[in-house]
């Protein structure tokens, strides 16, 4: 009781007036609360209620609800010019603008790889909207263009990915948090000013500088990630690992890596002032001077990215308050930085680097500011100080990482506890100093950056092996989304972009059919939207995979589910061939029977029919017409399906009259990306479904739509209905 009396004191008298001023949580919530609305303007709504919040004598509090509804309100409009009207997605358009990010590498299928870069453009699109930046998808035999050059192009327009699908974070949140507002593919490109800026050009010799280096190329590219920010070098492998292990944070140059230089600096500075100089000793709160320019450095070095940007915004409170001498709580200071960057950085609140930085720099500055209160004994020991930074961190970051990224693996704290010291001890350290010989000697054959890249190559071998003997009870998946009653009979076609992945359950019965694409370079569709869904279900193995046939879009996840979840039976690729009028399930009022096979090619995709009761729905692969014809000719009456999953991502080949005369559906799901380049749904296809009076759900636009059956009927319900909040809405 006595032990507890200063800390309640301290928390009652120091931290509770902060956190709890009413009109600071007035401003982040008439901030935060439009984001919600279905309406982009929507924060102006707030103006009357500030007024009245005035008008009932809460006035400080009416007057921060009036300021957070304008800006909101005013990022909602910024938002509604940035968007790309659906009348331009794909149409060919001119534009001009700045190289932001390193050209990166993009492997294909057949042919010299592919670049691609982020654009900021100068000026309007005309007639299509103001995005500001564009990704830029070029390739590689146009003139030889490097980050900071000024270039105009043509090429044909796109809009940001919408994917959107139960258990993921919307792909929307991730585009608008990084700023970027569409895609271009170039078809003519034209470099109109090679000048690349003394930051650029600075970059630039680095990055060759350690491309030069011999060596292991992942350790190169762990290295560069950690100089450079260019997360892009590293192997798209060992990005697996670090998600799964839960350390991608340490390998992104954010506030974790600022509030170390920062902090590791300001400590060094400390001490050199004290011994060199007794006079200082007095002055000493000017030690942070110079850390934080050393942080602004860095930010430099990894070219102002949005992450380091919020970062400089916290470090330069944190020095400023310091040099003033005012005694402000972390947690005060963490309140007034995060206002300002949501204040001039709005959509950073929609993308998980926002959070992971606020919460790494919160706990760095508070521990490093700690002077008063009943923790000072610690503040005195650098390695209690260190092992306290160690706890916060992994006790405030669990929930982000469970929250962001689904899951969190009990590995993770380990490893965690393993990777921080590493990097702030000896990776990071090392790297920048290798970075200083090569800017002042340009010698990037130093030894710091040899010992840098021996370092990571252990890193990166210890990781390996972490990873490879976690097991499966220690990963925790995230429970903030409790899955629905099991028993319930339910399909979702997920919204995979262009492909296809189907999830079928029914009591203990988990059926996967498909699992969408496997671009070359970045994430597959199964570990983006299938495995987050199953996740969220609940599901720990699947009873029946189905692969209707081998081509990528349908089969690009099969080794990443077989990875991840045990597969009790599998059919088409890699498994048994589907034979038609084989029943593969027939339980409980449920019956799974094929009616097309083998499964080796489009026309012989696996084609089920899912039966519950009375209802019955139809998955057609990725067939053509003539198949279509011989299905009837074989089937007849028992093609019949009230909901129809549209063959071949509604491609013209598919789809005839004739076959929606027997199927008779009243809803037809299309599976398809957003602005796709084969133009599919065919509008045609579009045309004989309206035909019929065919109810059409689109995944492209609708996000991932799901059908619950009841015995004759069947509720189906897509995601992107209804009053959604307004920035994940389509043109
Ligand atoms: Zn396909």
């Amino acid at each position: 009781m006595t032990a507890s009396m200063p800390i309640l004191s301290w928390v009652n008298h120091r931290i509770a007036p902060d956190i709890c001023h009413s009109s600071r949580f007035a401003f982040l919530a008439a901030l935060l609360l439009p984001l919600c609305l279905p309406w982009p303007q929507g924060g102006l709504l707030l103006v009357p209620v500030g007024l009245c919040l005035r008008w009932l004598g809460a006035e400080r509090a009416g007057v921060y609800v009036c300021v957070g509804g304008l800006l909101a309100g005013y990022w909602g409009c910024l938002w509604a010019d940035w968007q790309i009207p659906s009348e331009c997605y794909r149409s060919e358009v001119a534009v001009a603008g700045q190289v932001v990010s390193f050209i990166r590498e993009l492997p294909r299928p057949s042919g010299p790889p592919g670049q691609s870069f982020i654009l900021e453009l100068q000026g309007a699109v005309p007639g299509c909207g103001s995005p500001r930046r564009l990704a830029v998808f070029a390739a590689k035999d146009t003139p030889d263009r490097k980050t900071g050059n000024l270039l105009t192009l043509r090429g044909r327009l796109r809009p940001p990915p919408g994917q959107w699908s139960p258990g993921a974070i919307p792909e929307q949140a991730r585009w608008l948090a990084r700023g970027v507002h569409g895609r271009i593919s170039v078809t003519d490109l034209q470099v109109v000013d090679a000048g690349v800026g003394p930051l650029s050009a600075l970059r630039l010799r680095l990055a060759q500088g350690l491309a030069g280096l011999d060596g292991n190329r992942r350790s190169l590219g762990v290295l560069q990630a950690l100089v450079l920010g260019e997360g892009g070098a590293i192997a798209r492998t060992d990005w697996q690992r670090f998600r799964r292990l839960g350390i991608s944070h340490a390998f992104v140059i954010s506030g974790l890596h600022l509030g170390l230089v920062f902090i590791g600096s300001w400590w060094l500075n400390r001490r050199l002032f004290l011994c060199c100089c007794p006079l200082a000793a007095v002055h000493r709160d000017w030690a942070v001077v110079p850390a934080a320019l050393l942080a602004f450095a860095y930010a430099a070095l990894a070219g102002f990215s949005l992450p380091t940007q919020r970062a400089l915004v916290m470090i330069v409170l944190a020095a400023v308050t310091r040099l003033l001498g005012w005694k402000t709580p972390g947690a005060h200071l963490l309140l007034v930085a995060a206002l300002l960057i949501i204040a001039t950085d709005y959509y950073a609140v929609l993308g998980s680097s926002f959070w992971l930085s606020v919460v790494a720099t919160a706990v760095l500055l508070s521990v490093a500011a700690l002077r008063a209160g009943p923790l000072s004994p610690i503040n005195s020991n650098w390695l209690l100080k260190g092992l306290l930074i160690q706890l916060l961190l992994l006790l405030l970051m669990a929930p982000l990482n469970l929250f962001w990224f689904g899951q969190l693996s009990l590995a993770a704290i380990i490893a965690n506890l393993v990777i921080v010291p590493l990097l702030s001890l000896l990776l990071i350290p090392l790297a920048l100093l290798g970075t200083l010989i090569t800017v002042l000697a340009d010698a990037p054959d130093n030894a710091a950056w040899s010992m840098a890249q021996y370092a990571a190559s252990w890193g990166l071998r210890g990781i390996e092996i972490v990873d490879r003997r976690v097991p499966d009870w220690a990963i925790i998946r995230s429970s903030l989304t409790a899955p629905a009653n099991a028993d319930d009979p339910v399909l979702a076609v997920l919204d995979v972009a262009q492909g296809l992945a189907v999830v079928m359950q029914h009591s203990d019965q988990v059926w996967v059919y498909d699992t969408g694409d496997a671009p070359l370079q970045g994430r597959t569709q199964a570990e983006k939207i299938l495995l987050p869904y199953l996740r969220k279900r609940g599901v720990r193995a699947v009873s029946l995979q189905i692969i209707s046939h081998p081509d990528r879009d349908h089969a690009g996840g099969l080794g990443i589910v077989a990875d991840r979840l045990p597969i009790a039976r599998r059919l088409g690729s890699g498994g048994e061939s589907c034979r038609a009028g084989q029943v593969l399930y027939d339980r409980d009022q449920v019956t799974l029977t094929v009616l097309n096979g083998p499964g080796l090619d489009n026309s012989s995709s696996c084609v089920l029919m899912w039966r519950y009761g009375q209802f019955r729905l139809l998955l057609a692969g990725d067939i053509d017409a003539h198949r279509e014809r011989e299905l009837i000719q074989y089937w007849r009456e028992q093609v019949q399906a009230d909901v129809l999953v549209v063959a071949h991502h509604g491609s013209n080949t598919s789809t005839s009259r004739s076959f929606l005369k027997w199927v008779k559906p009243g809803a037809g799901i299309i599976s398809s990306g957003l602005a796709n380049r084969f133009g599919h749904p065919h509008p045609a296809v579009l045309g004989r479904l309206r035909e019929r009076g065919v109810e059409i759900f689109n995944t492209a636009l609708s996000g991932t739509v799901r059908v619950f059956p009841e015995s004759e009927s069947a509720e189906i319900i897509a995601l992107r209905s209804g009053n959604i909040p307004y920035w994940l809405g389509l043109p």
